[in-house]
């Protein structure tokens, strides 16, 4: 099963809660440096899908491949080591600390310093630190509290904490949400800048920001892979205009 291409691959995977099954049989290939948009109408299972791959939720049956390697029986922790990183909606920056204190914190992490950082407040890779702001907007913002930020900017704060530990797919959960039309216009531009060498999956509602970022889009409902393709594809789909306007 293992290929070039298979970057991430879930097989007929299906969870249950109880007695209600939220994925069942769900099968999704993305490929290495893709940026894939998984959307679908509210409860159709894309944040399930999420924590499915992170380890967030276990999979009742089928399989979950990353680079070839089964990673459904891995522990959360395992997952993120195996360089997998997942962004969630509500952001755990730490708001007292500056920018750079929190990328410092970010970076230690990924290089198992945390402890001398907490010990001896150790030094860290300055240019970096650099990178990562000056990649995700916040080069002029360095020295300023987090709390300071507005909602956008605390936004690709996490998104630079998550690419401090190097990961190679990153899950977006509606990073979006809450941003202005000219924050959502950047984070944007910052995804275009991330494909290729992240792969990233998107989940996302604003179909504004979808037809900005995305060649292939997913499209799911009732727990199911309903449609793939472009997003003049899926939009044009019957069967995904039913599953909208059925909610
Ligand atoms: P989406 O992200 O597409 O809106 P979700 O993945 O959040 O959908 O949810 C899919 C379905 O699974 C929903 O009906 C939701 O209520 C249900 N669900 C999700 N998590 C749980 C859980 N931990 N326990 C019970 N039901 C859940």
């Amino acid at each position: 099963m293992k290929t070039a291409t298979d970057h991430l691959s879930l097989r007929d995977v299906s969870v249950s809660f109880g007695g209600f099954q939220a994925i069942s049989g769900l099968s999704l290939d993305v490929n290495s440096g893709e940026l894939r948009c998984l959307i679908g109408p509210n409860g159709a299972g894309k944040t399930t899908a999420l924590d499915l791959i992170c380890g967030k939720t276990r999979v009742t049956s089928g399989e979950i491949r990353f680079k070839g390697e089964a990673i459904h029986t891995l522990k959360e922790y395992q997952i993120a080591r195996v360089g997998i990183g997942r962004k969630f909606q509500v952001p755990s920056v730490f708001r007292e600390l500056t920018v750079r204190e929190n990328l410092n914190i970010g970076q230690s992490r990924n290089t198992g310093v945390l402890a001398n950082l907490v010990r001896f407040g150790a030094s860290h890779d300055d240019e970096e630190i650099e990178r990562l702001a000056v990649l995700v907007g916040l080069q002029d913002d360095l020295d300023l509290a987090a709390g300071h930020l507005s909602h956008g900017q605390t936004q690709w704060l996490e998104i630079a904490l998550i690419l401090a530990q190097n990961p190679t797919l990153i899950l977006m959960d509606e990073p979006t949400a809450g941003m202005t039309a000219q924050e959502t216009g950047k984070t944007a531009e910052l995804f275009n800048r991330l494909r290729g060498e992240h792969t990233l999956i998107v989940v996302e509602h604003d179909m504004g920001f979808v037809r900005d970022i995305a060649e292939t889009i997913s499209v799911m409902h009732q727990g199911k892979l309903l449609a793939e393709g472009s997003l003049e594809e899926v939009s044009s789909d019957p069967r995904v205009k039913e599953a909208y306007l059925g909610t």
